[in-house]
């Protein structure tokens, strides 16, 4: 190899394309409100069609999304909520935030997200929700856990952030549990450019709450008013009984890319699957690494591409075969998610208290590629024999 070139995953290409440029101008040009008009609305429609079940609300961002949903299933102190601590911040603060008792799932070891095995000896009197987060782009094994929180009357929360459009069983993600929450940042699978974020619930009932929580109380007027102004310009209602509202809305420039971005996004993750694909077929028989298991009528999207690095025979770790292809491939691996309770700011919280070996094993053991829609194949054949002959120089 020549000079050392360097892949990291801020390497993303194709962000967006011209038809996203054309709708942030035609938002632009058309001069409203630039805020909750009629992109969002049809941004709202689309999605919704899009999953085929629920009805979707736009809002700021997942975090928004995930905080809706622990004010809809009236999460306080002394509830308990069921999250995997192998997750981003938000599935776990949206819920910490209200005084409810984090209580860590650990991940099953083949599919490394949480599994009904991992949930079900948690469960108490006092656990009120269970956050399902389809991390890394792999679905969550549902049917078990929806089955368990029907019998125990628990809310069931989707993280969907890194699996939009993922099936499971042949339906949408976001579709199956109480709540589904979106995210469409600018790294995430499908993108509104920035922020971005959907919170899809079963009912219009209960979207009609959302929307009167998620600006500010700002609600019309029941019937004609004979004068506009009169009693005062805007209304301000409370959308649910002991709840202050917030503000969480969408931009209709996010909302314009949104729809034109929705329509990439099963192409985007059939790209990413066949990427997966190359991947794993390629280091198959590097007996060192493990991927991801998809079980019986999950669905992978591959937001990221993680893989699991035993070198115990030879007695090196992870972070030799990332040194490694860093410093002599030149290319970046990460590693994600840290356990949460491991964190400072959880310590801190008091939210530290966790029995998930398996979880502590796979963090430590893991890292994942530079990852991207699009990649072209010289990239993945340089990673296949980059980390080929990296881990047999580590067998020493
Ligand atoms: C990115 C992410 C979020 C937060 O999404 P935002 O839109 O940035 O608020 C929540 N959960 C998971 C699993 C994520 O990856």
């Amino acid at each position: 190899m020549g000079e050392r070139e360097e892949v990291d995953y801020r390497t993303i290409q194709t962000r967006h394309g011209k038809e996203a440029e054309d709708a942030i101008l035609r938002v632009l040009r058309a001069g409203a409100s630039y805020t909750m008009g009629d992109e969002v609305k049809g941004f709202e429609e689309q999605f919704t069609r899009f999953l085929g079940a629920g009805v979707a609300v736009g809002v700021t961002h997942c975090t928004a999304a995930l905080e809706l949903s622990a004010a809809l299933c009236r999460v306080g102190q002394g509830d308990e909520v069921i999250v995997p601590a192998h997750t981003f911040v938000s599935s776990a603060v949206a819920f910490a935030r209200r005084g409810a008792k984090i209580v860590w799932a650990d991940i099953d070891p083949d599919a490394r997200v949480m599994s009904i095995d991992t949930v079900a000896p948690l469960v108490t009197e006092r656990t009120r929700v269970i956050v399902a987060v389809h991390l890394m782009g792999l679905t969550v094994d549902m049917d078990p856990i929806l089955e368990l929180a029907g019998e125990r009357n628990i809310r069931v929360v989707e993280d969907c952030a890194q699996a939009p459009g993922a099936r499971y069983r042949g339906r949408q993600v976001g579709t199956l549990g109480d709540f589904g929450c979106f995210s469409f940042h600018t790294q995430k699978n499908m993108t509104t450019l920035g922020e971005g974020g959907m919170l899809v619930v079963r009912d219009e009932e209960t979207a009609t709450v959302v929307k009167k929580l998620r600006w500010m109380g700002n609600w019309q007027f029941e019937g004609e008013r004979e004068r506009y102004w009169e009693p005062s310009m805007a209304n301000l209602v409370c959308g649910l009984e002991g709840e202050w509202p917030y503000n969480f809305c969408l931009s209709e420039f996010n909302a314009a890319v949104g729809q034109v971005e929705l329509k990439r996004l099963d192409g985007v993750n059939a790209d990413r699957q066949q990427q997966a694909k190359v991947l794993m077929e390629g280091l198959a028989d590097v007996e060192e690494l493990s991927f991801q298991k998809v079980g019986p009528g999950c669905e992978h999207v591959y937001h990221m591409m993680p893989v699991k690095y035993d070198g115990a025979r030879s007695g090196k770790t992870r972070s030799d075969l990332i040194g490694l292809l860093y410093n002599e491939y030149g290319i970046k691996c990460y590693v994600h998610y840290m356990p949460l309770y491991r964190f400072d700011l959880f310590r801190a919280m008091g939210c530290d208290g966790a029995d998930c070996p398996v979880t502590d094993e796979y963090y430590d053991s893991m890292y994942g590629y530079p990852w991207w829609s699009n990649m072209s194949d010289e990239l993945l054949e340089r990673f296949i024999a980059s980390t080929r002959e990296a881990c047999i120089r580590l067998r020493g």
